[in-house]
């Protein structure tokens, strides 16, 4: 049995996300008449008070589409420093948009209002970027999973709007943050003037992100996807992955972060563990001592049919998923004691 622990994204569709996907009624979605893409964005948009949504294969993709969408090129956005626009986009936000990002050296790849506003340009000042935009991340990925305070989005909303600046949320992991902290979609929703969310993490679907925004910005988003080559066919099949996702796989994010509090119990007792960071959702970074190499300590889980993956920095990372039972916590679990 293999134990696969290197991210939430290495889930394979159950049976009934596949049963989902070969009855989905489709349609070519680039003459807008594949239903199943449709019902999505819809049901997406519904479920977060946003007038409309818009498919995408990656939330790459659909992370740049929005930078696109709220930028003109030589313009600004500010976001962490560990944010996944500027470190695990490629560039994206330079070669796409011909923008810059301005870091906000934060914690945990989350930061306050104070240093929103410390990083907001003089817009009367013709040498400094014209900023245009906010990015949040939540949960953050290089952050190890951490959820956002609602409250300091509410005063980062604020912000944007007493300086005329758009806020888009990259809300890759979101669902697992309104299930740790027991939130609403809709008090997002009211909060960003766009959300990108993946189906493909914790929801388990095998691909897709879905954009939300107002009526005008989809549309926009709809040339911008098209641009990027994103334009699909027949792409209901995929849709309704995200459906069934959507449907059955929202509540239980709630198991795969008691095994990742779990795992991080375990490895604070194991005696080549110096620390575990905080664990809020279902990502687990820790740091080994100086008495074990990283890799003798992979090789040894890997032995044992346990993967996981080392970030550089001295992070360890484990993700817990829809793939990790509890049989399999458990032998991670006495593994890690005899380490
Ligand atoms: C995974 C992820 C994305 C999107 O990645 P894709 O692999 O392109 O779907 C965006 N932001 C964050 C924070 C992520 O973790």
């Amino acid at each position: 049995m293999e134990i696969n622990l290197i991210s939430d994204t290495v889930t394979k569709p159950a049976k009934g996300m596949l049963q989902a996907m070969m009855n989905a009624e489709v349609g070519d979605d680039v003459f807008k008449t594949d239903p199943t893409v449709l019902e999505l964005q819809d049901k997406m948009a519904r479920m977060f008070g946003k007038e409309a949504g818009l498919f995408f294969p990656s939330g790459t993709m659909a992370n740049q589409a929005a930078l696109k969408l709220h930028t003109q090129p030589a313009e600004q956005v500010i976001c962490d420093k560990w944010s996944h626009i500027f470190n695990f986009e490629g560039g994206g936000p330079s070669f796409n948009s011909g923008i810059s990002c301005n870091l906000i050296d934060g914690h945990r790849g989350m930061f306050t209002a104070n240093q929103v506003i410390a990083k907001i340009n003089d817009k009367n000042n013709i040498h400094t970027p014209l900023t245009s935009l906010v990015e949040i991340e939540n949960t953050t990925n290089k952050g190890g999973g951490a959820c956002w305070d609602l409250y300091e989005i509410e005063k980062i909303r604020k912000v944007c709007d007493e300086n005329e600046l758009i806020l888009h949320l990259d809300g890759a992991r979101l669902f697992n943050a309104l299930v740790a902290k027991n939130e609403s979609p809709e008090q997002y929703g009211t909060l960003f003037d766009t959300i990108s969310i993946c189906l493909s993490k914790g929801l388990g679907a095998p691909i897709g992100s879905v954009l939300l925004g107002s009526h005008e910005q989809m549309k926009k988003a709809l040339r911008i996807r098209k641009l990027f080559g994103g334009a699909m066919r027949q792409v209901g099949y995929l849709a309704a992955a995200g459906i069934y996702a959507l449907d059955n796989h929202i509540e239980r994010l709630a198991d795969d972060h008691r095994r990742a509090a779990e795992i991080g119990k375990a490895l604070e007792k194991c005696r080549f563990v110096e620390s575990v960071e905080p664990i809020e959702t279902n990502i687990i970074i820790f740091y080994l001592k100086d008495s074990i190499t990283k890799e003798d300590f992979v090789k040894y889980l890997n032995a044992k049919n346990i993967l996981l993956h080392s970030m550089g920095e001295g992070k360890m990372r484990m993700v817990t998923h829809l793939d990790f039972t509890e049989e399999m916590l458990k032998v991670v679990v006495d593994v890690l004691k005899t380490v």
